[in-house]
């Protein structure tokens, strides 16, 4: 790894209280050191790790702002170089500009993600866990964030390490033993391998199952509100989102683009999407939306299927209820602070999720919550145990798990313990894969690529 001092603002571009600049590298505090003046005269040089100076950037003799200036002393850092972080003024000029007086002053630019992916190759943090600080950065809800905590923590690492431990002692044991016959090691035992395969392949198998659940709460559910025009679908979005975006009115039929928006209701965090009026038409216009809304039902996580209490049940009450068969679904009944005239009994008898609403007053949205809490399933969710958190992950243990399949059964076929040593080796090669611990440049540069600049 080449050790060019990089630089990089680290907060959000915009108007804030404070801006942070951070500079990693060797020469990271030489560099500053020529940038800035503590008000104390004493020079970054001499200040001892986590510590702090108050002063003033200058570019060349012109104070530019003042600043506090935060020294970490290698290994005791994020990146685990000796990094300056430079707290000032949170504008986007003045932070631009100190970052350029910083550039001028030797440091480089640093690419997405660099200070973690130094991080990840200084040994400071596995690869879950560099990964789990974008997700940290990225989570829209309490449990993706805590989900993103607990594995930078390093819940999944700890869990992988346990496994691999196992794994690998195995393997150096069968080596021994075949290496040494004449030293007095324990004999392998066909049911002991045994043993050890299922119980990996076990936990394997329950990291497998967070999988889903994981990406549920990291993504969110794609979710569709469907159902004939005027039953209060916009109402039910802006109720839901808690903002008057997609217009309401008492004409049928005029929501026609789709509008999204990302939304948590209670725990679960809802990618949604209020779709045109379901109904047979002969608008071409009109058409085209009622098409899009019905693929959509088709691929999405969940539909929020709306009837009108106060209108009869009509044939495109009944095209809705055909078109969500295949999905998850809930009945919201809307418009039940009306007399009801529709017949929730033939809803029933067709979907088991039925809720009544009032998407005007927000009657009944306890009630939604709580059963949209129940289909995502996020009281389940113990992230502590870690959690697989990306597709990288999963295949991973994907392939860990099928090359010990592959080891019982050939086991179980009588192959030789030198054959079934070489499916362990592939089990450990994964999991060094998952954790970074052995892995191509390749796969590291597209973890970090998805990293905004300054993490
Ligand atoms: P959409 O065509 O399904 O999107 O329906 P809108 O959200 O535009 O609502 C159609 C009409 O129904 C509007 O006049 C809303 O004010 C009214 N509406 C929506 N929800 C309710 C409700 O819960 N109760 C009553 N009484 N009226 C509602």
């Amino acid at each position: 790894m080449d050790n060019k001092t990089i630089a990089a603002i680290s907060t959000a571009q915009g108007e804030g209280g404070i801006g942070i600049i951070r500079v990693s590298g060797e020469n990271s505090i030489k560099i500053c050191d020529g940038i800035f003046k503590a008000v104390s005269g004493k020079s970054l040089d001499d200040m001892k790790g986590y510590t702090a100076a108050l002063g003033h950037v200058y570019k060349k003799d012109e104070k530019v702002d003042e600043v506090i200036a935060t020294v970490f002393r290698e290994p005791h850092s994020y990146t685990g170089e000796n990094i300056v972080e430079i707290s000032c003024h949170g504008g986007i000029f003045i932070t631009r500009e100190i970052l350029r007086i910083i550039i001028e002053a030797g440091a480089y630019p640093a690419e997405a993600g660099e200070f973690t992916k130094r991080a990840f190759l200084n040994g400071k943090i596995d690869l879950t866990e560099a990964e789990a600080v974008i997700d940290i950065i990225s989570a829209k809800s309490k449990n993706a964030a805590r989900a993103a905590i607990l594995a930078k923590d390093g819940a999944l690492w700890r869990k992988i390490e346990n496994i691999k431990n196992k794994l690998v002692t195995t393997a150096a044991h069968f080596s021994a033993w075949v290496d040494y016959p004449e030293e007095d090691i324990e004999e392998v035992s066909k049911e002991n391998l045994k043993t050890i395969f299922n119980e990996c392949m076990f936990e394997f198998n329950k990291l497998l199952a967070t999988y889903d659940l994981g990406q549920t709460v990291k993504e969110g559910i794609d979710t569709v509100i469907a159902g004939k025009p005027n039953t209060g679908k916009s109402t039910l979005m802006n109720l839901i989102s808690g903002k008057a975006r997609s217009i309401v009115t008492d004409i049928p039929g005029t929501t026609r683009d789709i509008v999204e928006e990302t939304v948590n209701v209670g725990e679960v965090t809802l990618r949604l999407s209020d779709t045109a009026g379901m109904r047979d038409t002969d608008d071409t216009v009109e058409k085209i939306g009622v098409d899009i809304a019905k693929s959509r039902i088709k691929n999405c996580g969940l539909v929020l299927a709306v009837f009108d209490a106060g209108r009869e049940l009509d044939d495109d009450d009944k095209q809705l209820i055909e078109n969500v068969e295949d999905t998850p679904v809930i009945a919201v009944i809307n418009k039940s602070d009306l007399d009801k005239k529709l017949d929730v009994s033939y809803i029933k008898s067709r979907i088991d999720k039925v809720v009544y609403i009032s998407a005007k007053t927000g009657e009944g949205y306890d009630d939604l919550r709580a059963c949209i809490e129940k289909i995502a399933g996020t009281e389940n969710f113990n992230p502590s145990e870690g959690i697989l958190a990306n597709e990288r992950q999963r295949t991973a243990v994907l392939n860990a798990k099928k090359a010990l399949q592959e080891a019982n059964e050939a086991l179980d076929i009588g192959m030789t313990f030198d054959a079934v040593n070489v499916n362990i080796e592939e089990a450990i090669e994964n999991i060094l894969e998952l954790t970074g611990e052995r892995v191509s440049e390749v796969v590291v540069d597209n973890v970090f690529h998805n990293f905004c600049v300054g993490k």
